[in-house]
């Protein structure tokens, strides 16, 4: 098996929730070279509407750095055409969206008020670059930057909760500095995910401090590539921290979860 040396910025934020499950998300297929068994998922409607709200936005604002004309009707058609996509082998539903029709909505407004908040403020000179930096022990950080402005990093978020990204955008910077481009702010806009029948809230914008944010992801990224070295000498699933704790330790969420490679969560016993 080839072994797959880069990590990649978006994961840092779940490896402190728990490593053992970013590992099986992942890096599956080293864990089941190693002897583990997983369990297959499909992916949350959540992240398919993620993923349809970026496709609009992407859409978006490479057409303005292109001068181009933005036409409104886009944001539906990327929405749903990147959410077909995403739920055509199966995805798990939730009560925020029971469908498509409300997935395709949800991402179409989501990705709309964003541009209608921040469309004429952001001024993009990258839109979803590649960047990558070589972190040392022969790994490399890979990260994928929604938008590069002159001098500050844009990343959209949406979901029914915001989560704490603080270790992603440190892992942004370091990438985007390393190859030479200024960093000097560093902002999350998050659209929240509500169901269909309520009004779409406002977006937010949240600016990280970037000295903190990159020792977060410095700190983070060096156990990483400990405890990645570590298995493939020990094969042991005990190097990666398991947290049975974690909101999502579940089978909705963990490919982990009641397979040999954990068994640190719950395991109630029928009567
Ligand atoms: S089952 Fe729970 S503790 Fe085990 S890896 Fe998954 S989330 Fe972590």
């Amino acid at each position: 098996m080839t072994l797959n040396n880069i990590i990649r910025v978006s994961d840092l934020p779940s490896v402190a929730d728990c490593s053992r499950r970013w590992m099986s998300r992942s890096r599956p297929a080293e864990v089941k070279a190693a002897g583990f068994d997983l369990r297959e998922m499909s992916s949350s409607i959540g992240a398919a509407i993620g993923t349809g709200t970026h496709a609009g936005l992407e859409n978006a604002f490479r057409s303005k750095m292109e001068a181009r004309v933005i036409e409104v009707e886009s944001f539906r058609e990327c929405a749903a055409e990147s959410i077909m996509e995403s739920i055509k082998d199966g995805v798990i539903w939730d009560d925020a969206t029971t469908n498509v029709d409300a997935a395709i909505t949800q991402a179409t407004r989501q990705a709309r008020i964003i541009w209608d908040y921040f469309g004429d403020v952001i001024e993009p000179v990258a839109i979803e670059e590649r960047l990558s930096a070589d972190i040392g022990d022969g790994f490399i950080l890979r990260g994928h930057i929604d938008v590069r402005e002159a001098a500050r990093v844009v990343d959209f978020k949406t979901g029914t909760v915001q989560r704490a990204n603080q270790p992603q955008y440190g892992g942004y910077s370091l990438v985007a500095r390393s190859n030479g481009h200024t960093v000097d702010a560093v902002a999350e806009i998050y659209s929240k995910r509500v169901g269909v029948t309520r009004d779409q809230p406002a977006p937010t914008l949240t600016e990280y401090d970037i000295a903190e944010s990159e020792i977060a992801a410095q700190e983070i990224y060096t156990r990483m590539k400990a405890d990645i070295l570590a298995f493939r000498e020990r094969g042991d699933p005990w190097v990666f921290l398991p947290n049975p704790n974690s909101m999502n330790c579940s089978e909705n969420y963990c490919p982990a979860w009641g397979t040999s490679f954990c068994r640190a969560h719950k395991q109630p016993k029928a009567k």
